[in-house]
C-alpha cells in the first residue's frame, strides 16, 4: 500500500496567532519520513500558513471551493484562486456543509470537477447519519454519494465520515470501519472500474491519538481525516506517527 494520509480539518477555528503557533510546532516537531501530512485551515489563515509551510512537506488544502472559476458569487472561493495560494487539496462535501449549507451531491460533484481543474486534489466526504445505520440504509447511502458526489474517472481521495462519529468521541468501531472500507472500494470499482481500485479512502470521526493505530491499521484504511485532535500539535503529531 502506498503511504498512508493524514489530513487535520481545522474546521472554523484559529487565529492567526493559534495558527502561526500550530502550524511551526508541526513544521518543527514532523518525524522525517512520516506519512503524507496535509493541515486544511480556514480560508483566513490560508495565505499565513502557506509562508510557514513553504519548506515543509506538509501540503496545505482548503475546506472548500466554490465550482465556477471567478464572478459574482459574494462570500465564495474558487479552485483556481486556491490554487493560486499554493493550496493543493480541498475538501468538498463535508457533512457540515451538505447539512448547514444544503449542499447536494450534484453541487459537490460540479465543485470537485472545479477542483480537479485547477490542479486540486478533492477530498470527497460522504457518510451515513445514526438514523440511517440503525436503519440498514447506510451502503445505500454511501452507494448514492459515491454516485451523485464523484466525477466520472475520479482518482482522488473520498473520506468515509459516519456523521454520528463526528465531534461525538465515539469514532467507528474497527468493524465497522473495515466492514464499510470493504463496501466502499467494492462500490467504487462497480461504478468507475479499474479507476475504483486507485481512490484512497481514510476514515474520519474522532479520531484521536488513542485509538489512531487501531484504526490505521484496518485494511483499506489509506488513512484518516482528523477534526478536532488536528487542533493540537501533540494529538495530531501522535496520529501521524501511528500512520505508516
Ligand atoms: P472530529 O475528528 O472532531 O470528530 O471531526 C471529524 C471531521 O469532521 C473531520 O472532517
Amino acid at each position: 500500500m502506498s503511504r498512508q494520509m493524514i489530513v487535520g480539518n481545522w474546521k472554523m477555528n484559529g487565529t492567526r496567532q493559534a495558527a502561526q503557533a500550530l502550524v511551526a510546532s508541526l513544521v518543527d516537531r514532523l518525524p522525517q519520513g512520516s506519512a503524507d501530512v496535509v493541515i486544511c485551515p480556514p480560508f483566513t489563515q490560508l495565505a499565513p500558513v502557506a509562508d510557514k509551510l513553504a519548506a515543509s512537506p506538509i501540503g496545505l488544502g482548503a475546506q472548500d471551493c466554490h465550482q465556477a472559476v471567478s464572478g459574482a458569487y459574494t462570500g465564495d472561493v474558487s479552485a483556481a484562486m486556491l490554487a493560486d495560494l499554493g493550496v493543493g487539496h480541498v475538501i468538498l462535501g463535508h457533512s457540515e456543509r451538505r447539512q448547514g449549507h444544503a449542499e447536494l451531491d450534484e453541487t459537490v460533484r460540479e465543485k470537485a470537477v472545479a477542483a480537479i481543474r485547477a490542479g486540486l486534489v478533492p477530498v470527497i466526504c460522504i457518510g451515513e447519519t445514526a438514523e440511517q445505520r440503525d436503519a440498514g440504509q447506510h451502503e445505500d447511502v454511501l452507494g448514492w454519494q459515491i454516485e451523485g458526489s464523484l466525477p466520472e474517472g475520479f482518482g482522488g481521495v473520498v473520506a468515509y465520515e459516519p456523521i454520528w462519529a463526528i465531534g461525538s468521541g465515539r469514532a467507528a468501531t474497527e468493524e465497522q470501519i473495515a466492514q464499510t472500507m470493504a463496501f466502499l472500494r467494492a462500490e467504487l470499482i462497480r461504478q468507475f472500474g479499474e479507476t475504483g481500485k486507485a481512490v484512497k479512502i481514510l476514515y474520519g470521526g474522532s479520531v484521536n491519538a488513542g485509538n489512531a493505530p487501531s484504526i490505521l491499521s484496518i485494511p483499506e484504511v489509506a488513512g484518516a481525516l482528523v477534526g478536532g485532535a488536528s487542533l493540537d500539535a501533540d494529538a495530531f503529531l501522535s496520529i501521524v506517527g501511528a500512520a505508516s
